[in-house]
């Protein structure tokens, strides 16, 4: 019988390596692929960083013509601060994300790093100041070390193992058989979810932004996991200025400023105790969110 299922053991490695060549593919399109409409505007100068300050000025974009999706939307993050930004699925928090790394312009509105027009300036200098940490991150089939420096092919190893304990993930990284030219991805070691965040957050660290956007995942970790992550991100995200898209608002309550964002529209903003007093859209997210935890269902 086990004569029988070498093949089909061999066509499903077959197919997992070219699934996995796939998903690397999409994955350099993510990061390098914008749409021919961005483009740097003629002698562009390059984006200055002074503290980081970010603000959306009344912003109105649809992918497409015939919807909006951001309404006028406004706020401003001062430099080092934490803004969360909240509200039910498909409110538009993430696509606030892939604005200020400018895979799209909006129809309307300016959107300012340090009073600078983010469509002024080159679109190198404006990804290099802005570091993304998202929901779900794809590993390269390559080493750790590899998958960690992605994106700053002269780090030194020092630099990387720096990020690493930053990140977390050192001491995981220093068990493995061979350490960091430990293979990983599909053909080789499989990293859990907590961990390939911990790559990804590691991977953030040594290219050291200014300014931060960590879009939180929204599989459940289990709770431990959960929360030492939590503790690590708070700490790379003190002294940066940070956007915070959160699904759970448990992880958010210490933000410096929140928006609850519903169909595109700023309707509440303000600090954890501030929301919770309005009774509002974000005081009913929080009562629900409570009791699914007590019921053990979050
Ligand atoms: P979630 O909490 O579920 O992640 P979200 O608030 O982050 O949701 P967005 O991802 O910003 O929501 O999406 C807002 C709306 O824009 C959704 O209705 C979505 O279907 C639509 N949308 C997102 N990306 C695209 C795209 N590339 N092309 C067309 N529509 C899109």
């Amino acid at each position: 019988l086990a004569q029988l299922f070498r093949p089909l053991d061999l066509l499903g490695m077959v197919y997992r390596t070219i699934r996995q060549g796939l998903i690397d593919m999409e994955a350099m399109f993510r990061l390098i692929d914008t749409p021919p409409e961005i483009k740097d505007a003629d002698g562009a100068p390059m984006l200055a960083v002074a503290g980081g300050a970010v603000t959306f000025e009344n912003i109105v974009f649809g992918y497409d013509s015939d919807r909006t999706i951001l309404n006028g939307v406004s706020f401003a993050v001062g430099a080092g601060e934490t803004l969360a930004i909240v509200g039910p699925s498909g409110a538009g928090k993430s696509t606030i994300a892939r604005l200020l790394y400018r895979f799209y312009d909006p129809q309307g509105g300016r959107i300012l790093i340090d009073g600078q027009d983010i469509k002024a300036v080159t679109q190198k200098s404006l990804r290099a100041e802005i570091g993304i940490v998202p929901q779900d991150t794809v590993l390269f089939n390559d080493s750790i070390g590899y998958n960690i420096a992605y994106g700053r092919a002269d780090a030194s190893i020092e630099e990387i193992a720096a990020a690493a304990t930053g990140a977390a993930i050192d001491g995981f990284i220093a068990i493995l058989p061979q350490g960091y030219e430990t293979e990983v991805g599909e053909r080789g070691l499989k990293l859990s979810g907590g961990e390939k965040q911990r790559v990804a957050i590691a991977r953030t660290l040594l290219k050291n932004p200014p300014i931060l956007i960590l879009d939180e995942a929204t599989s459940a970790l289990d709770s431990r996991t959960e929360a030492a992550i939590q503790d690590t991100l708070e700490r790379i995200a003190a002294r940066r200025t940070t956007l915070v898209i959160a699904h759970r608002l448990s992880t958010v309550t210490g933000a410096d400023r929140i928006i609850v964002l519903e169909r595109g529209r700023v309707v509440e903003t303000g600090t954890h105790d501030q929301l919770l007093e309005m009774r509002g859209l974000y005081a009913d997210m929080w009562a629900r969110q409570q009791a699914e935890k007590e019921e053990g269902t979050v």
